[in-house]
């Protein structure tokens, strides 16, 4: 999950990470109380997550309450780059000496952690990367040792921070890595990273992404969820705690396993070509256990998509055999009643294949189609999509 700017600041200011002071509103004359309440000139600043805010008029400086109140009155309703602008955050404006880049992440590639320091900070970071290399230092981090002051110092070094910032620098990115780890993050990331002109280190941005495998372990960061962006079907599944990612096809998919799941996207894309050019709806990973419940949620969801034309229930039969799951997906099917009304093509194999297919058989449902094989299910799925479309 991706954290908006304030948010990031927040987790940043619970570390000790140094951040200026600031509130989110979500409209503008609660922008101008916020400001004279901060009583300094102020940024008037966009929350989206996305980046490339400035450049597209999402941040400004607004000297006065009055001026505060104009500026969030134009940003708020903005809409950048498909991300509509609905709070923005009024911060107190800092004077810049110099812009820094710093961020961790986790480089999934190298199958480690790694920092990026650079004295080059403000731009956008793909550009950097592209047009400066040199001027962006990469430091592996262990997983094991992590980083304290020794580390730091390495890595403001390696990122050409100047001297006299050098210890303040070092003991951000001592915090910074804190914060990473005790909010178990995938990526923190702050562009700009300033010195003001009394020589002050101060996050002046935050982007921080968070790992959703460990929401577990941190109860709180439910509440860092915005409902008011979250697709609504995806926000659907979690509530049912299904495994599900909206794609833009037309073929929804259910099947169990992931590995499995992800196969039938390739083979229902190939497929699709024949027809029209159809693609996969979704994925969706039902699991181990494949009960009617979890089978109905899953359909619930999937049937729920627009731009769905057919379904394609790929099931292997392991632990949950075959004549579980068809049972479930006849079960389903009556959960379902009227809000079935999409043509499902079901592939099963695998442990008690022949009692799967034969119940199956035996509810001739007038929506369901069995196939025997992977590719011949996926053709069939995507010309019905294609007949349906
Ligand atoms: P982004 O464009 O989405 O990355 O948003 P940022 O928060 O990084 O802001 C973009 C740019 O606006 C920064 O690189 C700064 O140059 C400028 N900016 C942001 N906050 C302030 C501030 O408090 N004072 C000044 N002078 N400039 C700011
Ligand atoms: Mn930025």
């Amino acid at each position: 999950m991706d954290l908006y700017e304030y948010q990031a600041k927040e987790l940043f200011a619970a570390h000790g990470v140094p951040v200026l002071p600031g509130r989110t509103v979500e409209t503008a004359e609660e922008a101008r109380a916020a400001a004279a309440e901060i009583g300094t000139a102020v940024v008037v600043k966009a929350q989206v997550k996305t980046g490339g805010r400035g450049k597209a008029g999402g941040v400004k400086l607004a000297e006065t309450p009055d001026e505060a109140q104009e500026k969030a009155g134009a940003i708020l309703g903005m809409d950048i780059k498909g991300h509509t602008v609905h709070q923005v955050l009024v911060t107190e404006a800092s004077d810049i000496a110099e812009e820094y880049y710093f961020s961790f992440l986790l480089d999934r590639s190298n199958r480690t952690f790694l920092a990026m320091c650079s004295a080059e900070g403000g731009m956008e970071i793909e550009q950097l990367a592209v047009e400066r290399p040199d001027a962006l230092a990469r430091v592996p981090i262990d997983a094991i040792a992590g980083v304290d002051r020794a580390k730091a110092a390495e890595i403001v070094a390696q990122g050409k921070i100047p001297a006299a910032v050098a210890d303040q620098a070092a003991d951000v990115i001592v915090k910074l890595w804190e914060t990473f780890v005790a909010e178990d993050a995938t990526l923190v990331e702050v562009n700009p990273l300033v010195r003001d002109p009394q020589d002050k280190v101060v996050a002046l941005d935050g982007k921080v992404t968070l790992d959703g495998n460990a929401a577990f372990r941190h109860p709180g960061h439910a509440d860092l969820v915005d409902e008011r962006t979250e697709d609504p079907l995806e926000a659907k599944a979690k509530a049912k705690d299904l495994n599900y990612v909206k794609l833009d096809g037309e073929v929804g998919i259910i099947g169990n396993g992931a590995g499995l799941v992800m196969s039938t996207l390739d083979v229902v894309a190939y497929a699709g070509e024949k027809h029209g050019g159809v693609k996969p709806a979704n994925f969706l990973d039902i699991g181990g256990g494949a009960s009617a419940e979890v089978m109905a949620a899953g359909l619930d969801v999937i049937l729920g998509d627009p731009g769905v034309k057919s379904v394609f229930v790929n099931v292997f039969g392991g632990i949950t055999a075959c004549d579980a799951v068809a049972t479930g997906i006849v079960e389903a099917l009556k959960i379902l009643g009227d809000a079935a009304t999409k043509p499902l093509v079901v592939r099963l194999d695998g442990n008690n294949v022949v009692e799967g297919r034969r119940i199956l058989d035996e509810a001739n449902h007038p929506l369901v189609t069995q196939v025997g094989t992977m590719d011949d299910a996926a053709d069939k799925a995507a010309e019905l999509a294609a007949a349906g479309a």
